[in-house]
């Protein structure tokens, strides 16, 4: 059997610290274990264009492995070529990068290692609202550049506290998240989901749930965006959904950078319809140098929390998905049923809600 593995660089990082996991260099701890076995392992970080060693293994590949860091574009296209595919395994969460429609019409089972890495994810969006709100990243740029001016930076600066809280997805991460902030007092927390939240998470999370997004967005000073990427959620925060956010909001998005579009979020920050937008993920990655995200501010000269897509990444995190991937593909190789968590479609048809409202057939 042929296993193929695309996975972010870790050069000389991942040589010094073999905690890093998920990188071309050490393979996702899986590579003996597969050579034992009999497989083929072929790992590369080489994804884009047909010359690439991605899309000119995928043609015999019997096993997929990507990750959401460095994400494989599985296209359509790449499907009818992929003739031997029989298994699309994202090491992580989050597999909008693998077309699900053409893996149903093929049959190809798609799965990932659901809850892997939600609680790095979740700690990422409470430290990403905090330094937006105190506008930290402006204050920390001040000093390493030999200022003091207090006034400066205490113009943009808030408190978390009193603040009206909501995320649009209350699945692993956006419940995670409004636990999380529940003891720094918020005004109150919102969430916008077409799923209500689970009875044992809506005992402990004192939430509202708000079921028109217009509304729903109205009403937040931070908005947190943790649903999945799907045809129901890319552009989703465009010009005209913008306008009904309240002046002034920040927004921490954390779930896939599509889900935003690139220049309504530039716009906005520049004329300070939003004060700030933080997050890790980005429509296409890795993101071009000119990408409008990287340097875009608002009027004060602050409001970007922008960093690599790193907050599901953590060494933590890569233990867990590399165990996860490994169990993954074990229970794969031996005939075994999957843990229906990480099933995302299987048989021709969505096994999760978490993608969009889809039909069963
Ligand atoms: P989950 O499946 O537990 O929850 C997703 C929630 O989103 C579900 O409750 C679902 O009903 C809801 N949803 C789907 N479509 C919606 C829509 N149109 N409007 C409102 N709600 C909608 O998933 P999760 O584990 O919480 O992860 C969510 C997403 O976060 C992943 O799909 C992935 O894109 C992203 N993620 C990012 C990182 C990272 O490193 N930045 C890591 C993990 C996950």
């Amino acid at each position: 059997m042929k296993v193929l593995a695309v996975l972010y660089d870790g050069g000389k990082a991942a040589q010094e610290e073999p905690r890093l996991l998920g990188t071309v260099e050490n393979k996702l701890g899986i590579e003996s274990w597969l050579k034992e076995l009999g497989h083929e392992f072929i790992v590369t970080s080489d994804k884009e264009g047909p010359n690439s060693v991605f899309q000119k293994e995928i043609v015999d590949t019997d096993v997929l492995i990507t990750t959401p860091f460095h994400p494989g574009y599985m296209t359509a296209e790449l499907f009818e070529k992929a003739k031997n595919l029989k298994l699309c395994l994202t090491a992580g969460v989050g597999s909008d990068h693998i077309d699900l429609a053409a893996a149903n019409k093929k049959g190809i089972m798609v799965a990932e290692v659901s809850g892997s890495n939600v609680v790095s994810v979740a700690e990422h969006a409470v430290m990403s609202m905090l330094l937006l709100v105190r506008n930290f990243v402006p204050a920390h740029e001040q000093i390493q550049k030999g200022g003091w001016n207090v006034a400066d930076v205490a113009r943009g600066a808030f408190d978390l506290e009193n603040k009206v809280i909501g995320t649009i997805g209350a699945g692993r991460i956006g419940q995670r998240i409004l636990q999380r902030v529940t003891p720094f007092n918020p005004k109150e927390l919102l969430y916008f989901d077409y799923a209500p939240l689970p009875e044992h998470a809506a005992h402990t999370i004192n939430a509202r749930r708000v079921e028109k997004l217009e509304d729903f967005v109205a009403q937040c000073d931070i908005v947190t965006v943790n649903c999945p990427l799907h045809d129901g959620t890319r552009g989703l925060i465009n010009k005209e959904l913008l306008k009904h956010f309240k002046k002034g909001a920040w927004i921490v998005n954390t779930a896939r950078g599509a889900i935003c579009d690139r220049h309504a979020i530039k716009e906005a920050l520049a004329s300070g319809q939003i004060s700030g937008y933080a997050g890790d993920v980005w429509d296409v990655q890795p993101s071009a140098p000119d990408h409008p995200w990287r340097t875009m501010k608002n009027p004060l000269g602050g409001g970007n929390g922008m960093v690599p897509h790193y907050s599901g990444t953590t060494l933590d995190a890569q233990i867990r998905y590399a165990v996860g991937t490994k169990d993954i593909l074990q229970r794969w190789l031996e005939g075994k049923d999957q843990e229906a968590q990480n099933v995302i479609v299987d048989h021709g048809e969505y096994a999760t809600k978490s993608y969009g409202i889809h039909e069963r057939k």
